[in-house]
C-alpha cells in the first residue's frame, strides 16, 4: 500500500492512513511519501544552495521546520512520543542546518531530497507506537538500489529486501520510505519525481504481492487531466500496457515508469482515494476489460526534430544512422513520422541536444520545434472506437497539430501540438472523443 503526499500530509491523514492500514489480516509493506509540499521545498532549498543563495536556503529550511514543529505538535499526543517526533525532527533539521555550512555538490543534493521520506515514516511510525499498532520500519536505503544507469537494479532489490523481511519475521506490518534509494556508488539516490510508485510498484513485484494499492487523492485514473478539464470520470479497469502508456505520456497519477515491475509479476495495481477508500477506483491487471479509447494524457517539454533529405530517407540504413546518434547521447525518441523526404522524431530532454543537432547535420536539413506536447490517447483495440479517427480530427480542427502517430500498438493514438494548445486540445478532445463538457 503506498501513501501519496496529500494522504500523509495532515495528522488527520496519517490517523485514516492508519486505519486504512489496520483493516484486514493480511501481510502489508507501507510506502509512504513525503508530506505534501516538502519535495518541492527540499528541491528549492537545493536550488538556492546551488545558486550560492544561502540566506534564502536558511530561510526555506526555517519555514519547513515550523511546519513540521507544529505537525507534529498536532500529531503526537502523549508526552514520550511528542518527544520522541520532536527529536526526530530537530535531528533532520539539524542536518539541513549543517549543510548550509558545507559546499555544496550534486550527491548532497540527493541527501537534502531525500529528507521528506525518512521524516514522513519515522513519524508515521511513532504515530502507529502511540496507537501501539505492531510493525517495523524498513529503510528503503538498505534495500532499494539504482544502477549506474539510475534503473532499479531489481535482483538486488529483492534479495535485500527478502532478507530484511526474514530479520522481521514476527511482524505483519513494514512501514519504508518511497522514492529514495541507493545508486551504484552507494550514495544517496532517488527514484525521480513521483518516485514513490515506483518504490511500491518494485517492492510489490519484489515480493510477489497479491495486489499493490496506490492511495492517493483521486478516485483512481480519470478519462482526462482533471486540473485541466473541468468534467472527468474515473476508468474502472486498464491493461498494464494501457496504465503504462498513460503514465509514461503524463498522467500525473502514476510516475511514468512505476507499471513494469508489477507486470512483470503480474502484480495488479490498484488507484485508490485515501479520503474516499470506499470509491472503487481503477484497477490495472493483465485484461484491459473494454474495448475502446479510454482516456488522454499529455506529456510537455517535448522537442520535435526533421530530418530532411531527399537523397537518402528512404535508403536502407538512414534511420539506423540517425537513431544511432540518439543511442549514443542515451536520449530516449517518443514519436516518430515519415515521408519520402523527411523524418520527424521528438525527444524529451535538451540536455544533449547540441550534440545531438551537430550530429545530424551531415545526414540533411535539420529543423526544430521546441515547447512541443504530445496528447495521447490510449486504450484497448482504439480502432474500435467507432469513427476513432475522425473523431479526433474533427475535434481537432482548429489546432496546428505538428506530428500524429497511429498503428504502432493498439493501443496509443499521439499527436504532437505547440503546448500553448495543451489545455485546448484536452478540452477539445474530452467534448469530440469522450463526449463529456
Ligand atoms: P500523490 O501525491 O498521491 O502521489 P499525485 O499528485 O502525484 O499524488 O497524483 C495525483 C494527482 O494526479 C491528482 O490529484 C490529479 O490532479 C493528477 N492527475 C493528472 N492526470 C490525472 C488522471 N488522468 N487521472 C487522475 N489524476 C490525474
Ligand atoms: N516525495 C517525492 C515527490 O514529491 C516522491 C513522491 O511523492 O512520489 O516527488
Ligand atoms: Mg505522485
Amino acid at each position: 500500500m503506498k501513501f501519496g503526499g496529500t494522504s500523509v500530509g495532515k495528522p488527520e491523514r496519517m490517523q485514516q492512513v492508519a486505519r486504512l492500514i489496520t483493516t484486514g489480516d493480511d501481510a502489508k509493506i507501507v510506502v509512504l511519501s513525503a508530506l505534501s509540499g516538502t519535495t518541492n521545498a527540499l528541491v528549492s532549498i537545493g536550488d538556492a544552495l546551488a545558486h550560492g543563495d544561502k540566506q534564502s536556503a536558511k530561510q526555506k529550511i526555517d519555514d519547513l521546520g515550523g511546519h513540521y514543529r507544529s505537525f507534529v505538535k498536532d500529531l503526537l499526543k502523549e508526552k514520550l512520543t511528542l518527544a520522541k517526533g520532536e527529536s526526530i525532527i530537530s535531528e533532520h533539521f539539524e542536518f539541513l542546518n549543517i549543510i548550509l555550512k558545507i559546499s555544496f555538490n550534486e550527491a548532497l543534493n540527493k541527501d537534502i531530497l531525500a529528507q521528506g521520506e525518512l521524516m514522513s515514516t519515522k513519524l508515521f511510525s511513532v504515530f502507529l507506537e502511540e496507537k501501539q499498532i505492531s510493525h517495523a520500519l524498513l529503510p528503503a536505503l538498505d534495500f532499494m538500489q539504482i544502477d549506474a544507469n539510475d534503473e532499479p537494479y531489481f535482483d538486488a532489490i529483492k534479495v535485500k529486501l527478502h532478507r530484511i523481511l526474514q530479520q522481521h519475521s514476527d511482524k505483519h506490518l513494514f512501514i519504508t520510505q518511497g522514492y529514495i534509494c541507493r545508486n551504484s556508488k552507494g550514495e544517496v539516490d532517488n527514484l525521480k519525481r513521483g518516485g514513490s510508485d515506483y518504490s511500491a510498484s518494485l517492492i510489490a513485484a519484489a515480493v510477489k504481492a497479491d495486489v499493490c494499492e496506490i492511495w492517493t487523492d483521486i478516485d483512481g485514473m480519470h478519462n482526462n487531466d482533471p486540473r485541466l478539464v473541468k468534467v472527468t470520470q474515473p476508468v474502472e479497469q486498464l491493461s498494464f500496457e494501457e496504465a503504462a502508456e498513460l503514465a509514461y505520456f503524463g498522467a500525473k497519477i502514476l510516475h511514468p515508469t512505476c507499471i513494469w515491475p508489477a507486470q512483470q509479476e503480474k502484480v495488479p495495481v490498484k488507484l485508490l482515494n485515501t479520503m474516499e477508500p470506499d470509491a472503487p477506483g481503477t484497477t490495472i491487471t493483465q485484461e484491459a476489460g473494454s474495448e475502446g479509447i479510454k482516456a488522454v494524457a499529455a506529456k510537455d517539454g517535448i522537442i520535435a526534430i526533421k530530418i530532411k533529405s531527399s537523397r537518402m530517407l528512404l535508403a536502407y540504413g538512414f534511420l539506423r544512422k540517425v537513431f544511432e546518434v540518439f543511442e549514443k547521447y542515451k536520449t530516449a525518441i517518443d514519436m516518430v513520422t515519415t515521408s519520402e523526404v523527411a523524418v520527424s522524431l521528438t525527444i524529451d530532454s535538451d540536455i544533449h541536444l547540441e550534440h545531438i543537432l551537430k550530429e545530424l547535420e551531415p545526414f540533411g536539413t535539420i529543423a526544430t520545434d521546441k515547447d512541443q506536447t504530445i496528447v495521447s490517447l490510449v486504450g484497448n483495440h482504439i480502432t474500435k472506437t467507432p469513427h476513432v479517427l475522425m473523431k479526433i480530427f474533427d475535434s481537432l480542427s482548429e489546432v496546428p497539430v505538428r506530428m500524429v502517430s497511429f498503428g504502432g500498438s493498439n493501443h496509443n493514438i499521439s499527436v504532437l501540438v505547440p503546448s500553448a494548445y495543451k489545455v485546448q486540445t484536452l478540452q477539445l478532445i474530452n467534448k469530440g472523443v469522450f463526449g463529456l463538457e
